[in-house]
């Protein structure tokens, strides 16, 4: 497959062409390097499967010759830059996925959406299932994001519908990995790079809030069978002929087209987090308190039933040993 990848430069747009690269398909990486870094893609170039375009998705976007599909992953992504960078944020998501769309539809390509667990908001159900609708504050600070991604994910199901495109949505939970940029802002950038270089660790707010943490190679396998899944199978056909389904006898009616989620369901609190970092990088660091951010969410955590049961998914690398090989790159960047 030709497959273009917006956002082709961040942190999983990387990951993602690296795999897709790895399993014989060609890539076009595009990105406007507002958070997206060539640096994360410098050891690509040269390669004849990839080419890098330096482009704002925003704008009308032109690709010669045939699409097969594409990933839609250009977006500021971390809280500390979609807050810096709201208007630019709320325009990628709105115009930068109708244009993503409109390319899909006049390539006849598929198209993935890379949504997130932001549109859940701060949840008042934990684990979240796909079918809840979330609990968003639209006119808060981090409503720019939450709301570019519901609008995307609106836009997405209107293109399927209303004009058939092969579209899917994958909603990504707190992921980490090589390649996170060093001060993002996320917190487990923040907390090895602290405990790294002997700074205090910051917590925002009591750290009685939780998280649920993804490794990047994880996450881009899932994405992956999701984007090379066959249409128009429903779940419930799937599941019907499958031997990895555990409860048979509800068949879900959703179709590959309404969204999965992909995350990893061990849930820590911050608090957590901040002591397994310092215990592996065996850090003396000390922790700090910090004011809780506005709508931060006070927990979150996957429910991954729909990704087994339709993709035959789950996480396999160990938070311990994912982490162990993050601050290892992070020791060579820093
Ligand atoms: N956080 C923290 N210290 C930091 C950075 C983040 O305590 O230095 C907290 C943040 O308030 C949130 C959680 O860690 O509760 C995860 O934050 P992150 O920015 O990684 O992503 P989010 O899940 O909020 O999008």
């Amino acid at each position: 497959m030709r497959i273009l990848i917006t956002g082709g430069a961040g942190f999983l747009g990387s990951h993602l062409s690296d795999l897709l690269i790895g399993k014989g398909h060609e890539v076009v990486a595009m990105d406007n390097l507002i958070t997206g870094r060539v640096e994360n893609i410098s050891h690509l170039m040269g390669n004849p499967k990839f080419s890098f375009i330096k482009y704002n998705i925003c704008d009308y976007i032109h690709i010669d010759g045939k699409l097969d599909a594409i990933l839609h992953f250009a977006s500021p992504a971390s809280p500390q830059d979609y807050l810096e960078m709201p208007i630019a944020t709320l325009k990628v998501g709105a115009l930068g996925t109708h244009k993503a769309l409109g390319l899909a539809k006049a390539k006849g390509a598929r198209l993935l959406l890379a949504s997130t667990s932001e549109v859940y908001g701060d949840p008042l159900l934990n684990p979240q299932p796909e079918s809840y609708w979330g609990n968003v504050n639209p006119i808060g600070a981090r409503g720019v994001y939450d709301e570019a991604k519901r609008f995307a994910e609106a836009m997405t199901m209107a293109y399927h519908r209303y004009h058939g495109v092969d579209t899917r949505i994958v909603r990504i939970f707190n992921t980490y990995g090589p390649r996170m940029r060093p001060h993002d802002g996320r917190v487990v950038s923040n907390f090895v790079v602290q405990a790294l270089q002997g700074k205090a660790l910051t917590i925002f707010g009591d750290g009685n809030q939780t998280r649920s943490f993804c490794y990047v190679d994880d996450l881009v396998r899932g994405i992956t069978e999701l984007l090379l899944i066959d249409s128009d199978k429903s779940v419930a056909e799937r599941t019907d002929r499958s031997s990895f389904l555990t409860k048979s006898d509800q068949p879900l009616k959703e179709t590959m087209h309404d969204p999965v989620n992909i995350g990893n369901p061990r849930e820590l609190t911050v608090k957590q987090i901040a002591e397994l970092v310092l215990k592996l990088t065996e850090s003396k660091s000390q922790i700090e308190h910090r004011p809780l951010p506005v709508d931060d969410p006070k927990v979150r955590r996957p429910d991954i039933r729909r990704a087994k049961e339709f993709l035959r998914w789950e996480p396999k690398v160990e938070l311990e040993d994912g982490l162990r090989k993050t601050i290892e790159y992070f020791r060579q960047v820093i």
